[in-house]
């Protein structure tokens, strides 16, 4: 099969024709469709997180088909703990979603305690698994979702990691009010969509002087959009930065009211510099999101297709992979690359 395969970290994808994968106990083996680009595959490239496996093939938000199924195991399907559910079921020719968590131990004290997004031992698709930049792919079928039939192949393959884990640094702000979104990339666009749909008021921070991206806020629904140097009318009761930029973290700070929440909802970000207590006094809170729980997936598909969410595409053959990563890195996407298999 087709695949891109990074041999190390901040060289270019080598387009290479690999073994296809066997699926093993539980796994399906996946014919892809579509694989979203995401930043955290720029993080990986440039290595800027450890320890990925070597050779790898990059992508964590994969669409496809299922292809054949591996031995499944006997008796009833675990729903273990709290951050888990129930096994959904495939069968041969079911579209299937594989996101960013491809595996955990169901055992640890975070497993076991609904947190399986924290799970000391837990593997991640396009990292430390094998994902989507490929013409197949395996994937746990317990880690995998049925999708929302509103949605094609394209439509849907942002929403299963910008979707799920913007949705869940959304659920980390509570019933706040007054919402800063800090960065409008793809995760913020989707997100704003909710909290809009769920009566927010939305406060949208963009590099100062990003006026077109500002006013695409502003046709969203935002009340207010500026730049990060600029002061929102109204004190937040929580924000959440996408951009993967530590400033942003004590310049969000400034803008809460009291009791409120800094959310940072991305895998990497530069330094945070240091602050005055003062910023943090009076019970404002700092707090990061990783990764995703099966239940997050499970709600945000069956909210996403009501709001309705829209998702901003640009498609592309999987062989332009480099040139995609290259335009992510130099911030000229103007809305989520999508690789699609059989473009050629
Ligand atoms: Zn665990
Ligand atoms: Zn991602």
């Amino acid at each position: 099969m087709r695949a891109m395969v990074l041999k190390e970290p901040k060289r270019a994808l080598q387009l290479r024709d690999v073994p296809k994968p066997k699926p093993g106990r539980g796994q399906l083996l996946v014919r892809v469709s579509t694989c979203a680009v995401c930043r955290t595959d720029l993080h990986v490239v440039d290595g800027e997180l450890p320890d990925p496996k070597l050779p790898l093939i990059l992508g964590h938000q994969i669409v496809g088909r299922v292809e054949e199924i591996g031995e499944m195991s006997k008796g009833p399907q675990r729903s273990d703990s709290r951050g888990a559910r129930d096994a959904p079921a495939f069968a041969i020719g079911d579209r299937v979603g594989i996101p960013w968590l491809g595996w955990t131990d169901g055992d640890c004290s975070y497993c076991r305690s609904g947190r399986e997004n924290l799970c000391d031992n837990a593997r991640f698709t396009g990292y430390t698994l094998d994902g989507g930049y490929a013409e197949f792919t395996i994937a746990d079928a317990r880690y995998c979702f049925h999708l929302p039939e509103r949605y094609d192949d394209v439509e849907v393959a942002p929403l299963l990691c910008a979707g799920l884990i913007g949705y869940r640094s959304y659920r980390k702000t509570g019933d706040a009010r007054r919402l800063g979104i800090y960065g409008f990339g793809n995760a913020a666009h989707l997100i704003a969509q909710i909290a809009v749909h769920e009566g927010r008021e939305l406060y949208v921070f963009t590099r100062p002087g990003d006026t077109k991206t500002q006013q695409s806020a502003k046709s969203l629904g935002a009340k207010w959009a500026g730049g990060s140097d600029e002061t929102p009318p109204e004190k937040l009761d929580a924000a959440i930065i996408f951009a993967s930029v530590g400033p942003l973290v004590p310049a969000a700070l400034r803008a809460l009211a009291k009791g409120g929440v800094v959310v940072c909802g991305g895998i990497h970000m530069t330094d945070i510099p240091s602050f005055p207590y003062v910023d943090l006094w009076e019970e404002r809170v700092i707090t990061s999101v990783a990764n995703l729980t099966r239940r997050d997936g499970d709600e945000f598909f069956e909210i996403a297709p009501r709001v309705p969410v829209r998702t901003r595409t640009l498609g592309f053959p999987l062989e332009q992979a480099n040139t995609v990563l290259d335009q992510f890195r130099e911030g000229k996407l103007n809305g989520t690359a999508v690789l699609l298999m059989d473009a050629t």
